[in-house]
């Protein structure tokens, strides 16, 4: 009898399909797995081994599986498990960890594990690249090879927990890459986080630019997850300026689309504002914000710039930031500052390219 794959997963209409014979049982539900199993000839259980082996011991070869019959794990040897290999990782001294994965095909991308006291957050990427080009975002700048797998992006997590040897806690989709341009993977690897690798779904955030209807379609799931969206803006004109993808799709659009994702699903959203030095960082600037998005329940992000190479932007100052706050919480808008971690390392929000070092301190 020979191993059959395991359909389904890969089957979602998206151009850059793998192109791999089989595809990868990683991401797969115990229910998905017994199935497969059963069509091997095996007795349902197998499914429930397989799923302990692949997402708790992390086995990397089905042959591995010391509970399988021997002669059947060795005609299982050729099915892919979906892991990556570490290529590089390099330690930032806040702790914060970053890693270029290796995937089947030899893309590498990035992700970044982000320890600290009760937590292990990882943010994970979606993409090779990004098409979306925001002006202040490395990964833009290098271009856009495909989307990720479901089971790739999933790797990610088990790959940071294996190495932190700790259970990952929170996962943020803030890597590199558009998720809402990947949406049947990305929505797949949420509910294998959720269910599979164990972590809730409160503490799966997924950050998007914004995509016209997809913020509408995933509210049409009811996830509990954490939806942030990258405003950046108060208005459409300075919005395009540094989100050029955001030309075919106004800011009152996509704002209707988030007040729509608040009122089907019950979940508050997080706006990301990226704050940088006399461009978007004024008072003025500060109350437009706080008119957009009064009447529904958010929350605003503010990130103050971390430098890339090929942009001038700069950080505007702590008190500059402190003010920008506090307008908005005079304004009654609830309001936090990120402090990214891992800047040294490049690993911080909006550095991640791929490449082992981008120092330019
Ligand atoms: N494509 C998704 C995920 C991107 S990264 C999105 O756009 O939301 C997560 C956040 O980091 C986004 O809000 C992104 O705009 C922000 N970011 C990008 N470049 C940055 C930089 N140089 N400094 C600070 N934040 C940055």
């Amino acid at each position: 009898m020979s191993a059959t794959p395991l359909v389904s997963h890969l089957d979602s209409p998206t151009p850059e399909k793998l192109d791999l014979a089989i595809p990868p049982l990683l991401g797969a539900t115990v229910a998905e797995l017994t199935a497969w199993v059963q069509q091997q000839g095996q007795p349902g259980y197998r499914g429930k081994q397989l799923h302990d082996w692949i997402y708790n011991k992390g086995v990397r070869s089905l042959a591995d599986i010391s509970v399988f019959p021997k002669d059947w794990r060795a005609e299982l040897a050729n099915i892919p498990v979906g892991r990556s290999t570490i290529h590089y990782r390099s330690v930032a001294r806040d702790g914060t960890v970053k890693y270029l994965l290796q995937l089947a095909d030899g893309q590498i991308v990035e992700t970044v594990g982000i320890p600290s006291e009760k937590r292990l957050t990882v943010c994970v990427s979606t993409q090779v690249g990004c098409p979306m080009a925001c002006d202040f975002c490395a990964t833009g700048k290098g271009g856009y090879k495909r989307n990720l797998g479901r089971h790739e992006i999933v790797d990610q997590v088990l790959t940071v927990q294996e190495d932190f040897q700790q259970r990952v806690s929170h996962v943020v989709f803030m890597g590199m890459g558009e998720p809402l341009l990947n949406t049947d993977h990305v929505l797949a690897a949420l509910k294998s986080l959720n269910k599979d690798v164990g972590i809730g779904a409160r503490s799966l955030t997924l950050s998007t630019v914004g995509i016209r209807d997809r913020i509408r379609q995933l509210a049409q799931h009811h996830l509990q997850i954490t939806l942030a969206v990258s405003l950046h803006a108060p208005n459409q004109a300075l919005r395009e300026q540094l989100i050029p993808s955001a030309r075919p799709y106004p800011l009152e659009d996509l704002l209707a689309e988030c007040r729509e994702y608040v009122e089907m699903t019950g979940r508050r959203i997080s706006f990301e504002y990226i704050l940088l030095a006399g461009v978007n960082d004024l008072p003025e600037h500060a109350l437009e914000l706080a008119k957009c998005l009064r009447g529904f329940q958010n929350h605003v992000n503010l990130i103050p710039y971390n430098p890339i190479q090929e942009v001038d932007y700069k950080r505007p100052s702590s008190d500059r930031i402190q003010a920008f706050a506090n307008i908005l919480k005079q304004q009654q808008i609830a309001v936090s500052v990120r402090y990214s971690r891992g800047l040294e390392a490049d690993a911080a929000c909006g550095q991640l390219r791929a490449s082992k070092s981008n120092k330019i301190y």
